[in-house]
């Protein structure tokens, strides 16, 4: 007969408490994949971080300064597992979790990619490509920078931006002139020079415990007022090479790190040849196609990774999209069409506030195109701001 400690351990191998810093959509849809496994979830939020994406999926755990290590993971109910959703997580709050269960991704990938000078200083090392940059803390520094990479410039915030925030487009003597003479009051900055991309991708690349690595099709995605509005995939013309270059630029990285889950990597294509824009240590809107196109989804592969299988398929048979619902929601005809379906996030509509996404399906290219444009103009009338 089994021994009792044995019939209590047996289910922890595949059943896991996971936790998860923070508690947006990225969450809720990690969750909702997970619960299909039998994972629980347990979701830290920070102070007065809205909850409403994760209402019913499991308890949160309110962070405070008290709340570290040993009273944390005890607070947390003993997590199997700690992973992330969102940017902007404490990353000494995840180191204080190492040493009593698996943290994944591992915190200095985290902490690396919290920063964009850190994170194109280690692209740089690892000789992957990136936009030209200079790193800047003063005026003097900055002027320097815009004049030796020329006009127009981009000029980004190391920390805390996203979606374009906290980012200046350089145009001229005189603008350049308006931002350094608030340098002052200006966190450490990075300044990039233009790069006459011909479109944006994405990959989405995922390594798990056991060391396996899968990379899904390249998503050409289109922004709309620095937000992300649809993806496309596989993106259309992309030549071996131009494939082969995004996975070995995701294969540098994850085994760099001994990264474990979903590494996202938008990417600048330049007549096929790719710089790295940014990386997202977690799974990302560029991915959320992924639900509904017969592979395992990047949420489902995130969780795979952390918990020690293999990755799951991710080569969808048929051509397939995603497009934001950004402030708006669908219209009921969007919710009779039989090939969308609606991820929604249970969040309150605001401007430009991402409140869920349509994932599409096509059986050819060109349908999927005009659908895709369709929809499009529907929830965005032309010229109407997000
Ligand atoms: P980011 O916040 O870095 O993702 O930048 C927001 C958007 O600005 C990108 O999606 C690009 O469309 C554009 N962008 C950022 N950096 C550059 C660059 N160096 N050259 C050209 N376009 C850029």
């Amino acid at each position: 007969m089994e021994s009792a400690p044995d019939r209590q351990r047996a289910p922890r191998r595949h059943l896991m408490r996971i936790a998860i810093a923070g508690c947006g959509q990225l969450a809720r849809m990690l969750a909702l994949a997970g619960w299909e496994m039998g994972h629980h979830f347990v979701f830290i939020a920070d102070p007065g971080e809205s909850t409403d994406c994760v209402r019913g999926l499991g308890d949160v755990v309110h962070l405070d300064d008290a709340l570290s290590g040993a009273n944390l993971y005890t607070a947390l109910g003993q997590p199997d597992i700690v992973t992330v959703e969102k940017e902007h997580v404490s990353v000494p709050m995840l180191e204080s979790l190492c040493d009593y269960c698996l943290v994944a991704p591992t915190p200095e990938a985290i902490r690396i990619c919290q920063h964009r000078g850190r994170e194109k200083n280690l692209l740089q090392s690892l000789g992957v490509a990136t936009a030209p940059f200079r790193l800047v803390d003063s005026a003097e520094t900055l002027i320097d920078a815009v004049e030796s990479l020329g006009y127009p410039a981009f000029v980004k915030s190391c920390e805390q931006g996203y979606d374009g925030q906290n980012q200046w487009l350089i145009k001229d003597s005189q603008s350049l002139g308006t931002l350094a003479a608030s340098m002052d009051t200006l966190p450490d900055l990075v300044v990039e020079g233009r790069i006459d991309f011909d479109r944006e991708l994405s990959l989405i690349a995922v390594r798990s415990t056991s060391g396996d690595i899968a990379t899904y099709p390249l998503s050409e995605n289109r922004h709309r007022e620095g937000i992300l509005l649809t993806s496309e995939v596989p993106a259309p013309n992309v030549s071996q090479a131009t494939s082969a270059q995004a996975d070995a630029i995701a294969h540098t990285l994850l085994t760099h790190w001994s990264y474990v889950g979903v590494l996202s990597i938008e990417l600048f294509d330049e007549g096929g040849v790719l710089r790295v824009n940014e990386l997202a240590p977690r799974v990302h809107n560029s991915g959320h196609w992924s639900q509904d196109a017969g592979v395992t989804s990047q949420f489902g592969n995130h969780l795979r990774a952390l918990t020690g299988v293999v990755p799951g398929a991710t080569q969808p048979a048929r051509y397939t999209g995603m497009l934001n619902l950004l402030g708006r929601s669908p219209s009921p005809a969007m919710l009779q069409a039989p090939d969308i379906s609606l991820h929604w996030y249970t969040k309150s509509i605001r401007q430009r506030r991402k409140v869920g996404h349509l994932n599409l399906q096509a059986s050819d290219r060109a349908i999927l195109q005009k659908r895709l444009t369709e929809l499009e103009s529907e929830l965005y009338p032309e010229g109407e701001a997000l």
